[in-house]
């Protein structure tokens, strides 16, 4: 996975590794899409595996970034401000990446805010993972705008999801307790800050 080291993003090795084998566990349900795609990490990760059974992978972003990635907060990435726009913008880099790969055929990019996107969405999906905006609202739009498109027996993974606040913020682990609460899921993992839960088949 050469990716891990040569795309900016936010995975862990062994959060990746997980990623990959959910594309196999899901591929013969339907598509997998993601939202956040930043600079394309986790999608190539996806789209690596989406390759090698011919499938296919979206990555929604808006590419302004998060409100961490703003300018003076703590993940802001001077490289992706773009002066002309006078914004954060990580859409060339995801467009470079993803161009430069073997895998440009498997990705497929949608430029939008995840919210709006989602109210025109109709594509049910084999695999969700929500790595988007860590405030509740943003976290509340992508759960309750995405999972309805969950095939049953397909899978819901969140990433950032800390149980213990002292590690983190607490928007993607509170959706995380929402979908097990709605007894729509059944817990299957966690891989450090991913969480893995299956739609249940009725
Ligand atoms: N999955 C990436 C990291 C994503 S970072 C990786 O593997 O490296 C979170 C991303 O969510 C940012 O790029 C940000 O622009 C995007 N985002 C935040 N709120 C959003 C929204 N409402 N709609 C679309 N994208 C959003
Ligand atoms: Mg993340």
């Amino acid at each position: 996975m050469t990716i891990l080291n040569t795309v900016k993003g936010f995975l862990d090795n062994s959060e990746a590794k997980k990623l990959a084998e959910l594309i196999n566990l899901t591929a013969n349900l339907g598509p997998g899409l993601e939202i956040g795609s930043y600079c394309g990490k986790s999608a190539l990760i996806f789209g690596e595996a989406c390759k090698q059974n011919n499938s296919f992978f979206f990555t929604v972003d808006h590419h302004t970034g998060s409100e961490e990635h703003q300018v003076g907060e703590e993940y802001h990435d001077p490289d992706l401000y773009d002066s002309k726009l006078g914004k954060f913008n990580t859409l060339p880099e995801l467009l470079k990446n993803i161009n430069q790969s073997p895998m440009q055929n498997n990705i497929i990019p949608v430029v939008g805010d995840s919210a709006s996107i989602a109210k025109r969405w109709k594509t049910p999906l084999g695999l969700l993972f929500i790595d988007g905006g860590h405030s509740m609202e943003a976290a509340l739009n992508d759960y309750h705008g995405w999972n309805e498109f969950i095939i049953p027996g397909g899978l819901l993974a969140i990433h950032d999801v800390f149980p213990d606040p002292k590690d983190g913020g607490r928007p993607p682990y509170e959706i995380y307790c929402l979908a097990k609460k709605s007894g729509n899921y059944e817990e299957i993992e966690m891989v450090k800050s991913l969480a893995i839960l299956r739609k249940i088949i009725r």
